[in-house]
Order: C-alpha cells, then structure tokens, then sequence
C-alpha cells in the first residue's frame, strides 16, 4: 500500500534532456514502466521519503506542437512539475515563462514546481551558470533549484526526492 501517489509532469523546451533523465532515474533502481505512445509516456516508480510510501507517476511530454491538444490531459491532476534546461543552451531557460504561462492555464490548483538544470556534465559548453538558474528559480516561487546530469547520474534522485518532499508538504503530510 501507498501513503500517497503522485502525478509528475515534466516541461520545457525538446532536448534539454527530459525523457534521458526519466529514463536515468527508472533505470537505476529499476521499477516497472507503462507506455503511451501518442506524444506523452508515462513511468511509474516507487519512493520511500521518512518512512513513507510514495508512488510516483512521472509524465514526460514529447513537445511536439503537434501535440499540443494533449496539454490538458497532460497537466490534470499533477502534483508536482519539472522544470527543466539545458544548462549548455541559454534560451532553453529564457523560455521559462513560455512553459510556466502554459502549465498555469490548464492547471486546477496550484502546485510546486522545481527547476532543473540538466546536462552538469557539459561544463565546457556552459551557458548558463548556477546563479542564475537559482536567480530565476527564486523570482518564479519554484520550490527548489537543481543542476544534474542524466550521463553521470548526478543529482538525478536529489531532483525526484526534493520534489516529492515539496508535494508531501503540499498535500499536509508536514
Ligand atoms: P528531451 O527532448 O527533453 O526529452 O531530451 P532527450 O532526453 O531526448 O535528450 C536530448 C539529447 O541530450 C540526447 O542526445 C541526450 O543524449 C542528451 N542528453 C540528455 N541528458 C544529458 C546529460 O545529462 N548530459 C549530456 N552530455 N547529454 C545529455
Ligand atoms: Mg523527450
């Protein structure tokens, strides 16, 4: 049994590393999975935070506009949203607001959203740096700010557990 399922959404612009770093977090500590094949997957994997159960339901969004219809479907019933950039590619995080102003449309309630900068890896090919990915983070109320990197698995759990703690909050576990 579960003390709480969760549903995730992940956003933001087609290559900065989504679908990598779902498949990163489900292959370490390998759980079961579901397809769906028309624009949007979703997998689903089991946490424990303080001793209690969660289930996880991380959707991640192919972003093709040609998809765009399935937004609605995409965003009800969220708990939880990722963010995410390419810290190697400056207008991936300039389009924040793009991605915030579409999530907020369709969603019923509020709920917390963390910002991750993916590719922490790539150093060399740097854009962005880490105070301003925090920067923005901060002036957009995300509940946290995270650098990782789905090739060394830095970070990777760090990104789902923060989130998790924040949805445990939202829904009166603290
Ligand atoms: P999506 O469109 O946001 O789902 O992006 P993908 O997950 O398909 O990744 C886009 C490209 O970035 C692929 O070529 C990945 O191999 C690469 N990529 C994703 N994550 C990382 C990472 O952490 N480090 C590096 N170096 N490349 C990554
Ligand atoms: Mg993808």
């Amino acid at each position: 049994m579960f003390d709480a399922t969760y549903k995730i959404i992940i956003f933001g612009d087609a290559g900065t590393g989504k679908t990598t770093l779902t498949q990163r977090y489900m292959t370490n500590l390998f759980k079961s999975d579901s397809k769906m094949t028309i624009g949007v997957e979703f997998e689903v994997k089991s946490i424990e935070i303080d001793d209690f159960k969660i289930k996880l339901q991380i959707w991640d969004f192919g972003g093709e506009e040609r998809f765009r219809f399935i937004l609605p479907t995409y965003v009800k019933g969220a708990a939880g949203g990722i963010f995410m950039y390419d810290i190697t590619n400056y207008s991936s995080l300039a389009h924040i607001d793009d991605w915030l102003l579409v999530i907020q449309k369709e969603a019923e309630t509020l709920f917390p959203i963390i910002v991750v900068g993916g590719k922490g890896d790539l150093a060399d090919e740097r854009e962005v740096s880490n105070d301003e990915g925090i920067e923005i983070a901060k002036s957009r109320n995300a509940s946290a700010f995270i650098e990782c990197s789905a090739k060394t698995g830095a970070n990777v759990e760090i990104v789902f557990e923060s989130l998790t703690k924040s949805m445990m909050k939202n829904s009166g576990f603290y």
